[in-house]
C-alpha cells in the first residue's frame, strides 16, 4: 500500500492498531462514495511524536510496537516523569540495550510516548529490566515515591499481628467506612511481564496461578473464571461491584505498553466463594491480590490478604519458580508506581461534609478534602475509582506510598490516617469551618497542635 492508496474495510479491518486508529467508526467517517479510506486520510497517532515499526519479535496481529532510533519529539502535553527524565543522553545510554527476554528501551517508553496524558509513563518487560534501565527508572522512581533506589533498601513485614487498631477507631471505622479493600501486585519470577510477554509466556504465567488458586485451602477456596469464558452478565456483575479488572482502551497504560496483545485470551479472575479474596490474572501485572469485604475491620482484611500473598508464595516455590522481588526494589512489576508492597489499602468512607465543600464554589474549599488526604499521606479518589465521582458522598480513601515503608507500616498508617480525616469530618459537622481545619492542619505541620 503506497501513500495515497485506497483500501477497503477488509483490506485494513486485520491489521494491528485499526481498532487504535478508530477502527469501523473513522473508516465510515473517512470513506469516500466506493466505501474507500485514502490512506493519507489517516494519521497513526502511534506515531505522532517519532519513530517506526521497525518488526518487533512480539508483534501481534493486533498490536504493533514502535521503535525509537532518535529521541522521541516531546510535546507540551506529554506530563510523564518517563518524559522528563528521558533526556537525550539517557536515550543515548540505553537506546541499543535489550533483556535476554528481548524488552528494550523503545519498547519500555513507548506507551509514555503514544499516551502523552500518563504520569509516569514507562513500563517493564522483565525484571531483568529494573536493572538494564535504571538510568530512566531510578529517577522516575524518586520522582514517584521519593525513594533513593541508589542507597536505600525495602522493607517487608507481613505480620498482621503488629497493626495496632484501638477499640475507638473500630468503633468509628464501624459507623463511616462502608467496605475496606487491600490489594498488591504480584508476578512469577522466570516470565516476561504483560508488556513483554509471549502467548506461550502469558499461558504458563496462568498456569502457575491456576495451579496455586487450586491449592487454595479453608476461606481462600474459590473457582477460577478465564475472562473469555464470562457471559456479558458475569461481566456486568462482576464490574459493577468493583471485582473485576477494566478493559483496556486506546487511552490506557496497558495498551500502549502492547500488555492488552491477544486480549482476553489467558486473562482471567478468581475469586473465593465469599468474594472476599480475589486475583486478576495477566492484567497489568501476572497477579493482582486483592482482599476486599464490606464494613471497616482493617485487621481482619489485612490477615486475609497476607494469607493470600503467602499461599502464592508458597504456591510459586513448590512450582520451582519464586516470585520477583528484590531489596531495593521489593515486589517488581510492570510500573513503577506499583513496586516495593505495590500496596493499595483503601476504606470506601462516608464524607458528607468533605462531599458538600467540594459541590460548592469556594476553589479552596473544594479542595480541602485533597489537602487534609495529602497532610496524612493518603490519596482521596471517587466511588467507582481513579478520576471518578464521589457517588452518596462515598470516598475511596488509601494510602499514597508503596516503597520505602513496609505493609504493616502502610496499612497502619491508613488507618490513623483515615482516623484524622473522619475526626475532622466530625469536627465540620458540628460547625468547625474550613479555615479552622486548615488552621488544624498548619499547627499539626509545625507541631504546635
Ligand atoms: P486499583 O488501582 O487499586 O485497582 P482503582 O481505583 O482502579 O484501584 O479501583 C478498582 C476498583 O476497586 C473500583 O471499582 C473501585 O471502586 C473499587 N474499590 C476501591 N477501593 C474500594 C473499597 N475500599 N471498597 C470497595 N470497592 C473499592
Ligand atoms: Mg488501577
Amino acid at each position: 500500500m503506497g501513500t495515497g492508496a485506497s483500501v477497503s474495510r477488509e483490506e485494513v479491518n486485520h491489521l494491528p492498531q485499526y481498532t487504535i486508529l478508530g477502527g469501523d467508526a473513522k473508516f465510515d467517517e473517512l470513506k469516500n462514495e466506493e466505501g474507500k479510506v485514502s490512506l493519507e486520510k489517516v494519521e497513526d497517532p502511534y506515531l505522532k511524536f517519532g519513530g517506526t515499526y521497525a518488526g518487533d519479535i512480539k508483534d501481534t496481529s493486533d498490536f504493533k510496537y514502535v521503535s525509537y532510533s532518535t529521541l522521541p519529539a516531546f510535546t507540551d502535553k506529554h506530563k510523564s516523569l518517563m518524559a522528563k527524565v528521558l533526556t537525550q543522553e539517557v536515550f543515548d545510554k540505553l537506546k541499543d540495550l535489550k533483556s535476554s527476554k528481548g524488552y528494550t528501551l523503545s519498547n519500555a517508553i513507548m506507551t509514555g510516548v503514544v499516551t502523552p496524558h500518563l504520569g509516569v509513563g514507562c513500563t517493564a518487560g522483565d525484571e531483568e529490566c529494573w536493572d538494564i534501565f535504571k538510568d530512566l527508572y531510578y529517577p522516575i522512581i524518586k520522582g514517584w515515591h521519593g525513594y533513593d533506589a541508589y542507597t536505600q533498601k525495602h522493607p517487608v513485614d507481613l505480620d498482621p499481628s503488629k497493626l495496632r487498631f484501638t477499640d475507638e477507631q473500630r468503633e468509628t471505622f464501624n459507623k463511616y467506612v462502608v467496605s475496606t479493600r487491600i490489594r498488591a501486585a504480584r508476578n512469577i519470577s522466570g516470565f516476561a511481564l504483560p508488556a513483554g510477554a509471549t502467548a506461550e509466556e502469558r499461558s504458563g504465567v496462568e498456569a502457575v496461578l491456576k495451579q496455586a488458586f487450586s491449592g487454595l485451602g479453608g476461606e481462600l477456596a474459590g473457582t477460577y473464571y478465564e475472562l473469555g469464558g464470562l457471559t456479558e452478565e458475569q461481566t456486568k456483575f462482576l464490574l459493577e461491584r468493583g471485582f473485576l479488572f477494566q478493559i483496556p482502551t486506546s487511552r490506557n497504560l496497558l495498551t500502549g505498553a502492547g500488555a492488552a496483545r491477544s486480549w482476553p485470551n489467558n486473562r482471567g479472575i478468581f475469586h473465593n466463594d465469599a468474594q472476599t479474596a480475589l486475583c486478576w490474572v495477566n492484567e497489568e501485572d501476572h497477579c493482582r491480590i486483592i482482599s476486599m469485604e464490606l464494613g471497616g475491620d482493617i485487621p481482619s482484611v489485612f490477615t486475609r490478604f497476607c494469607a493470600l500473598s503467602n499461599a502464592l508464595k508458597a504456591s510459586a516455590e513448590a512450582n520451582n519458580t519464586k516470585l520477583m522481588w528484590n531489596e531495593t526494589l521489593g515486589f517488581l512489576g510492570t510500573c513503577p508506581s506499583n513496586l516495593g508492597t505495590g500496596l493499595r489499602a483503601s476504606v470506601m468512607v462516608c464524607l458528607p461534609q468533605f462531599n458538600k465543600l467540594m459541590e460548592g464554589d469556594n476553589h479552596e474549599d473544594k479542595e480541602l478534602l485533597e489537602h487534609v488526604c495529602s497532610a496524612y499521606d493518603l490519596q482521596p479518589r471517587g466511588s467507582a475509582g481513579e478520576h471518578s465521582a464521589a457517588v452518596g458522598a462515598k470516598f475511596d480513601v488509601s494510602n499514597k506510598q508503596r516503597l520505602g515503608f513496609s505493609e504493616v507500616e502502610l496499612v497502619q498508617k491508613m488507618i490513623d490516617g483515615v482516623s484524622k480525616v473522619i475526626k475532622l469530618e466530625k469536627m465540620l459537622e458540628a460547625g468547625a469551618t474550613p479555615a479552622e481545619i486548615r488552621a488544624i492542619l498548619e499547627a499539626e505541620k509545625n507541631g504546635t497542635a
